[in-house]
């Protein structure tokens, strides 16, 4: 396993000296501060004469010109399905599923796709300052491995789905390979693991009171897609007479370790519902704008204290893993739904990209802000480019005009993986061309029966 921190190479100490320090717990940017890494950990942060004073033998790194930020969670993706990415744009959700994914998947979907999958959506997400990700996904294990293997931090959602696929046969099996699975990943220091639902429409009763069962269990959270079209929404009313997120709570299901994704067309009833149980949301902005699914009402559930993370969905949807493009699209998108240019400001949406989504995903206790004892996900971006000049506000100029070519550096735990904006330990090279191999053979049988 080349490249895990567990295989023995423990970081020498750095000390990062950056032109700004956003911390976002606190919130607000730091001036002539410094961050100590000892190990995997943030060691201390403080004003930087005092910490080289304290520190003269660490090697000190000068970002004169760069925001030092805690790394983004992405809290919701499927990362080996940016093998399919492009594969069929500009289709409806139901279309997009059952004429091209679905298929795709079925001819496709093993463990090596799942492998090289997971490796090229790595790639991108580190090389953008994206320092830990929420999956949900066929072979998690696969996930899992190459995430340790290229120094990622990830949860990992053992997906449930009543339908046959190439990795399960139906809900039951789904439950026995998560349990199975569930101890052999326990060890890894940089996964957590997750029970995933597929979707309300995928998952019968028994087995999402069975998933819950095993999460409550095993401590785990609940990772589930929910009211992501007006359809899903209208075709459970027919079904039962209940809208979807009123089902998942006649079931017992929903409390505060139940993260839905999407989230759109809420009415009163389901935002009382997720006041009263208090159940995570992964606002997925730019999936929900391309399917054409709907906008979450963002703005009305933070109101309430609902805790949010952002995420960009799989590459088949979106189709980058971009989260400085993410998040500004989330700050713009409830701006312009509520008509109010105060919703949503730049503060607000990097704390939902980072702590937020490490609430969202059970991280909070590791990552997603810069503090000391926590694990040093650290990224820097080069504000010093034209794109960004001037700087009055850092955290404005994150938010609203900095590309994700200006991460400079990436640190997961303590160990760099960007550096100078390109990948410490893999070349982006050869994985550019297995992907274009792979995406050879899927092209070919796209489209045929
Ligand atoms: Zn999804």
């Amino acid at each position: 396993m080349s490249g895990a921190f567990s295989g023995g190479t423990v970081p020498s100490p750095l000390l990062l000296l950056p032109r700004w320090l956003v911390p976002v717990r606190p919130r607000g940017a730091l001036e002539n501060h410094a961050l100590l890494v000892v190990g995997d950990r943030i060691a201390a942060i403080g004003p930087r004469e005092e910490l080289l004073a304290r520190h003269p033998e660490v090697e000190a790194i000068r970002l004169d010109t760069h925001v030092l930020l805690p790394g983004f969670v992405n809290s919701h993706a499927h990362a080996a399905m940016s093998l399919l990415r492009g594969l069929a744009d500009d289709l409806p959700l139901m279309t997009w599923l059952e004429r091209h994914i679905w298929p795709a998947e079925s001819r496709f979907v093993y463990p090596d796709f799942v492998r090289m999958g997971t490796r090229l959506a790595i790639a991108e997400m580190l090389a953008g300052g994206t320092t830990c990700f929420n999956d949900m996904y066929f072979f998690p294990s696969e996930t899992a491995l190459v995430a340790m293997e290229m120094g990622m931090r990830a949860s990992v959602g053992h997906v449930v789905i009543d339908f046959p696929n190439t990795y399960t046969k139906n809900a039951e099996d789904a439950l026995q390979k998560a349990q199975e699975h569930l101890t052999g990943l326990r060890g890894f220091p940089l996964v957590k693991q997750g029970i995933a639902p597929h979707a309300p429409y995928t998952v019968s009763d028994w087995a999402l009171q069975e998933a819950a069962a095993l999460a409550r269990q095993e401590d785990l959270f609940l990772h589930m897609h929910v009211h992501e079209t007006s359809q899903e929404i209208a075709s459970a009313l027919e079904r039962d007479g209940r809208r979807p997120l009123h089902r998942l709570a006649g079931l017992g299901v929903l409390d505060s370790r139940f993260l839905a994704v999407h989230m759109t067309h809420l009415d009163a009833s389901d935002l009382a519902l997720c006041a009263e149980t208090g159940i995570r949301v992964a606002h997925c902005p730019e999936s929900n704008l391309k399917l054409g699914s709907g906008i979450s009402p963002v703005s009305a559930l933070l109101r309430q204290g609902q805790k949010i993370g952002i995420g960009t969905d799989g590459a088949a949807s979106n189709n980058d893993l971009d989260m400085l493009g993410e998040l500004r699209t989330a700050a713009l998108l409830a701006k312009g739904r509520e008509q109010d240019p105060t919703v949503l400001p730049a503060m607000d949406v990097l704390e939902m990209a980072t702590l937020g989504g490490a609430v969202a995903c059970g991280w909070e206790e590791e990552t997603g802000s810069l503090e000391t004892g926590k694990a040093a996900d650290c990224i820097a971006i080069n504000l010093d480019r034209a794109a960004t000049s001037p700087v009055y506000d850092p955290v404005s100029q994150v938010v609203y005009c900095a590309g994700r070519d200006q991460v400079s550096h990436v640190w997961v735990a303590g160990r760099l993986r960007i550096s100078g904006g390109l990948a410490v330990d893999w070349e982006e090279r050869e994985m550019v061309v297995l992907a274009r191999e792979w995406a050879r053979r899927i092209a070919e049988k796209d489209g045929a029966r």
